[in-house]
């Protein structure tokens, strides 16, 4: 096997085995080969990902860290609970039974 991405024969097994056959991020095992996520200003290799990781958590965050630590701040501390308190949302999208029950009113609670 030729170099791939910048890895050398055998470095994706090692590299693979190092991080106990999981995407370095998510955790995940897939039965997709993981990618060989690299910098891609200094296209440094930076480890093996899984596609939703590198594919769409990094893209989305624009690789950014402080993008990334902010997203984790709002998932543990959601903003809007903190300043108007739980709301719930009710979308079309809620399953059958729970638009029945909003669409009817139920009680307020
Ligand atoms: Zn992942």
């Amino acid at each position: 096997m030729q170099s791939t991405y910048g890895l050398g024969p055998g470095e994706y097994d090692e590299l693979l085995r190092l991080q106990g056959g999981r995407c370095a991020i998510c955790g995940g095992t897939r039965k997709q080969r993981l990618s060989v996520d690299h910098c891609h200003k200094t296209n440094l290799v930076r480890g093996l990902l899984c596609r939703m990781c590198n594919g769409r958590l990094l893209t989305a965050a624009r690789d950014r860290p402080a993008t990334l630590r902010a997203a984790a701040e709002y998932l543990e501390n959601p903003p809007a609970q903190k300043h108007i308190g739980n709301r719930y949302f009710r979308g079309k999208r809620a399953s059958s039974s729970d638009q029945q029950e909003s669409e009817q009113g139920g009680e307020p609670s």
